[in-house]
């Protein structure tokens, strides 16, 4: 199907999938068009079918690309709150078209004032599960994706703010109906039911809300409403601000104090991008507080000194490269970064050209480092951190990758941080649950981590929203992927899809995956064949479920074509003329 989606269509294929899905994951329809044809001048890859299409609207009507991110999570808020809304926090890449000039801005969570280096340990010391730490306030941080979308509007907007806000505000009072994998989501969550505004919304009665249902959240609407008319002002200040702080001081479960100058301080934040290379190609990322840009360069840069293209994408050979590059990537993440704000990130020295050169020479071509790994002394760094990491596995979060008429491009990764965040319902948004991003132990022989939690920072992220363009300049592609730590892994395979083995976006998304964040080496399934020569190099290996979300659009001379990942529901859309 070339042509684009009308929303009665949407609306069908959302139902039809619904009720043909009865599979745990979502079964693959080669009938459903994920990705369109090629497109002659704009884009849209985005996580769901929804948000897609407000986003290419924007679009249609000579929107900008930052306009079409606004629109697109404005509804994501609605139909995908269990991955990102305003409630939470992003990075956006933009590169703009005429200057060629890529600019990043943080829209990351800030931890409240009460929030203390200690606060995830338990009485002993040690650190609380993970799946305790999750629910209720003292996980919120203060949302910061609505400053930064209005910042990027502000400076690049070329439709009215009030604009993009339509779709969501009309699907929010007609309803929308529920993916299935937000009703396979609902369903999964053991910590929902725990709480009395989220539940009262996700389920009907005592059952959770089944797909296909039309549901409609007037609360958010209104939310939406307020912050169409008066900006971002209307939800850092006044009436929501004032719920938000409530909501996490009263919280049923862990209460904590966010109060309404916590939330009137937000900034977002303009960061110098951090660029890495990959051959003659120029691969562009967000820094910290995301240790994101930094991971996929050292990946990509490592991987430049290897015969990467002479190998098959999922040769063993190439599997044990890319496995050997992220262990090194992980300890260096590990070891240096957090919120540059507070802790000094030796950035550049990271990401040098000649440090990854020496790294590279770490891995052999056929024998695997075991476990872990040391970290480096890139340029600049003083001392590396050596206490132990937080693995933190995903399953929320969401990315947009699009291409405007103008040839600008955005790159957006967005999230409430695990699925629902921290389950806390407020005005119709739920509210994230970020600070669990922080290290839970703040010091490892006495060293501070550097990404112990402090009042004011942002807890460190591995987003990785990503621009690649060539030796011109010019764009080639945008691309980006939820799901916690791997996100590096997945956004570094799908660029390496493209740029050493020449798959199309398509392709580069649909690779098995291949991880390594430190330890054992995790595949996929359709890897399994590769396990017994990993097994033979030293891999410890471990056949994993990796749902990553990647969502971009690949630059062609036949013009731009997208990827969604077939892992979770999104979809590309563009422009109603193929270029053929
Ligand atoms: N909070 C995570 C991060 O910022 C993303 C979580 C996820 O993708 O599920 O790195």
């Amino acid at each position: 199907m070339r042509r684009y989606l009308s929303l009665s269509t949407i609306f069908l294929i959302l139902a039809l999938a619904a009720c043909a899905a009865t599979a745990p994951e979502p079964a693959h329809d080669p009938a459903r068009p994920w990705i369109g044809g090629a497109y002659k001048t704009h884009a849209v890859s985005v996580s769901h079918p929804l948000a897609a299409r407000a986003a290419l609207d924007i679009l249609n009507e000579g929107g900008g690309a930052v306009d079409a991110a606004i629109a697109a999570q404005m509804v994501m808020t609605l139909v995908e709150p269990q991955s990102s809304g305003i409630g939470g926090g992003g990075f956006l890449v933009r590169l703009d078209g005429k200057s060629g000039k890529v600019e990043t801005y943080d829209g990351r969570e800030t931890a409240p004032a009460s929030a203390r280096a200690d606060m995830f340990l338990d009485a002993r010391g040690g650190p609380v599960p993970y799946r305790d730490a999750i629910l209720g306030g003292r996980a919120v941080g203060v949302p910061g994706v609505l400053r930064m979308l209005e910042m990027a509007h502000r400076e690049h907007g070329r439709l009215p703010w009030r604009r993009l806000f339509r779709d969501a505000i009309h699907l929010s009072r007609d309803g929308f109906p529920v993916s299935e994998r937000l009703a396979r989501q609902i369903a999964g969550d053991r910590l929902l039911p725990k709480m009395p505004a989220a539940r009262g919304y996700f389920y009907d009665g005592d059952v959770p809300r089944k797909a296909g249902t039309i549901l409609n959240n007037p609360d958010l609407a209104e939310t939406l409403e307020r912050i169409a008319e008066h900006g971002a002002d209307a939800f850092y200040s006044g009436p929501i601000a004032r719920a938000m702080a409530a909501a996490v001081t009263n919280a049923p479960h862990h209460p904590a104090v966010m109060t309404v100058d916590d939330i009137a301080a937000y900034r977002a934040k303009k960061r110098p991008a951090v660029c890495g290379g990959y051959g003659s190609y120029k691969v562009c990322g967000m820094g910290p507080p995301s240790s994101g840009g930094i991971a996929v360069a050292q990946v990509l840069g490592m991987l430049q000194h290897f015969p990467l293209s002479g190998l098959g994408a999922n040769s063993p050979k190439a599997l044990h490269l890319i496995a050997e590059a992220e262990r090194l990537a992980f300890a260096d993440r590990a070891a240096y970064v957090g919120d540059g704000d507070f802790v000094p990130v030796p950035v550049a020295g990271m990401v040098d050209p000649r440090y990854l050169a020496e790294r590279a020479k770490l891995i052999s071509p056929d024998r695997a480092n075991v476990g872990l790994v040391d970290p480096g002394m890139p340029p600049g760094a003083r001392a590396a951190y050596l206490g132990p990491d937080d693995p933190i596995k995903g399953l929320s979060t969401a990315h947009m990758s699009i291409v405007d008429r103008f040839g600008n491009a955005v790159s957006f990764t967005t999230t409430v941080e695990s699925a629902f965040g921290s389950r806390l319902m407020v005005k119709g948004f739920l509210l994230n649950n970020q600070v669990t991003d922080f290290s839970f132990r703040p010091t490892w022989r006495d060293r501070p981590a550097p990404n112990r939690a402090a009042p004011g920072k942002r807890p460190r992220s591995s987003m990785s929203p990503t621009i690649v363009l060539d030796r011109q300049g010019r764009f080639v592609m945008a691309v980006g992927s939820p799901g916690g730590s791997r996100i590096i892994g997945y956004t570094a395979r799908a660029v390496l899809g493209v740029l050493a083995w020449g798959l199309d976006m398509q392709g580069a998304v649909d690779l098995p995956h291949v991880m390594n964040r430190g330890g054992g080496t995790e595949i996929e399934e359709p890897l399994v064949p590769a396990i017994a020569e990993l097994a033979a190099m030293g891999h410890q290996v471990a056949v994993n479920r990796m749902i990553s979300g990647l969502q971009g659009i690949l630059a062609t001379p036949e013009g731009l074509i997208g990827g969604a990942d077939r892992r979770r529901e999104g979809v590309v859309l563009g422009d109603d003329g193929p270029a053929e």
